[in-house]
């Protein structure tokens, strides 16, 4: 029986996205297979997605990731807004057989509330941060039957509260379009230089990579954007006015004095080939992290692309790093130091094979299919959706 299944990805940015953009990565990721395997989608997403879907929910012609990273106040009907065009297609369609949300906190307390209605769909909500994070929400939660949470590693789950836990039907690693052929992919020419790609944010750790490179004497390039900027001009731009941003000031107070744009350069976001041949020639990425990643797509990406991870051994990088084989894993700064220069000792194939074994689209598609039917399967059948409601689909589901 096909399955048609609602992926919302969220007001932030495009799927794929054009660069940064870690959700929309992994749903860029996960339709196509889903597909492949006789599933329907209707992907909520923003109006610039160029990704391809049996149908196409918007409710906003562009991605709102600069928009949401203004104060709450001024924009918390951001996420209501596309929560709301998600809710009102499960009211007046009759035809999807379960949602699939990826928006943190709003997309799980606006759905959970939806499927307590008659006939409504149940769901399953990934989580993608750390769930330390939002505990006055998750530590009450309770979503009802029809609604499963699934996390994105072990160790992202292990810090979840009880109540959350509760709903958890375990985790799925995160996977990347990279993995795909990656162990026949040829190996790249490897430059000097070590990479960080990710969100200038103090949890990624580019002020202790930066330090590491000065007086370790190596090349490091910083890829992402500051907060909602994505390259250097836009900062310059902004002035004074962007120190707002938590990340901004991030960036001014701690890892600007050190980026001198010789020995540390920092480029802005990168996408596409850029992004690729930048990773792929790096002789490390490193993930000096402050705190727990909880899924790490630069890491499979890293791997993906033939490059060694090394890092701090916190979050998720225990379970997506081999230590000795893909990368190395360190309890301390200093250990971590003096592993950077034994990454040549590292086979670049034994990364790609990890990743295109570990970290495809497809093992990642699969696990969810088979959550996908546990979930419908365990729920009463839909009641038959009045005839009036049928007819509003139409006005609401705007076409693929
Ligand atoms: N990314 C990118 N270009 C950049 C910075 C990041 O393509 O300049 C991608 C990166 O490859 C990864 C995703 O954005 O797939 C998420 O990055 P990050 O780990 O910072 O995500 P988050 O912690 O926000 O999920």
């Amino acid at each position: 029986m096909t399955r048609t299944v609602l992926v919302n990805a969220g007001p932030w940015l495009p799927v794929p996205p054009d660069g940064y953009g870690g959700i929309e990565n992994v749903v860029a990721a996960l339709v196509p297979e889903l597909r492949r395997r006789g599933i329907r989608v209707l992907l909520a997403t923003v109006g610039r997605s160029t990704l391809p879907a049996d149908e196409h929910l918007t409710c906003f012609p562009g991605g709102q990731f600069e928009v949401l990273q203004r104060p709450y106040n001024q924009v918390s009907g951001v996420a209501h807004a596309h929560l709301h065009a998600v809710v009102r297609a499960l009211r007046d369609r009759h035809d999807i057989d379960l949602v699939h949300d990826h928006v943190e906190v709003v997309g799980l307390a606006v759905l959970a509330a939806a499927a307590l209605a008659p006939g409504a769909p149940p769901v399953l909500h990934t989580l993608h941060w750390d769930l330390r994070k939002h505990a006055d929400f998750y530590s009450g939660l309770d979503a009802g039957p029809r609604v499963r949470v699934n996390g994105v590693s072990a160790s992202q789950l292990d810090r979840a509260p009880e109540a959350l836990r509760r709903h958890s039907v375990g985790y799925v690693h995160l996977a990347t379009p990279l993995a795909i052929g990656a162990d026949r992919r040829p190996p790249a020419e490897k430059a000097g230089h070590a990479v960080v790609v990710g969100r200038i944010t103090a949890g990624k750790g580019q002020h202790l990579a930066a330090r590491l490179a000065h007086e370790g004497g190596f090349d490091l390039v910083l890829a992402g954007p500051v907060g909602p900027y994505r390259q250097p001009a836009d900062l310059t731009e902004a002035g004074a006015a962007a120190a707002a941003n938590p990340d901004v000031r991030y960036w001014q107070d701690e890892v600007r004095p050190l980026v001198d744009g010789i020995r540390v350069r920092w480029i802005g976001t990168v996408a596409g080939q850029e992004r690729n041949a930048l990773v792929a020639s790096a002789r490390v990425a490193l993930f000096p992290l402050q705190w727990e990643e909880p899924g790490g797509t630069a890491v499979v990406e890293a791997l993906a692309l033939g490059t060694p991870a090394v890092g701090l051994s916190r979050g998720c990088l225990p379970e997506l790093v081999e230590h000795g084989r893909t990368g190395w894993l360190a309890t301390s700064l200093d250990d971590l130091a003096a592993l950077i220069p034994a990454a040549g000792q590292i086979d670049p194939r034994e990364c790609r094979e990890q990743a295109a074994r570990r970290f495809t689209p497809a093992v990642m598609a699969a696990r969810y299919a088979d959550l996908y039917e546990q979930l419908i399967s365990g729920f009463a059948p839909r009641a038959a959706v009045p005839a009036d409601r049928a007819a509003s689909i139409r006005a609401v589901g705007p076409a693929g």
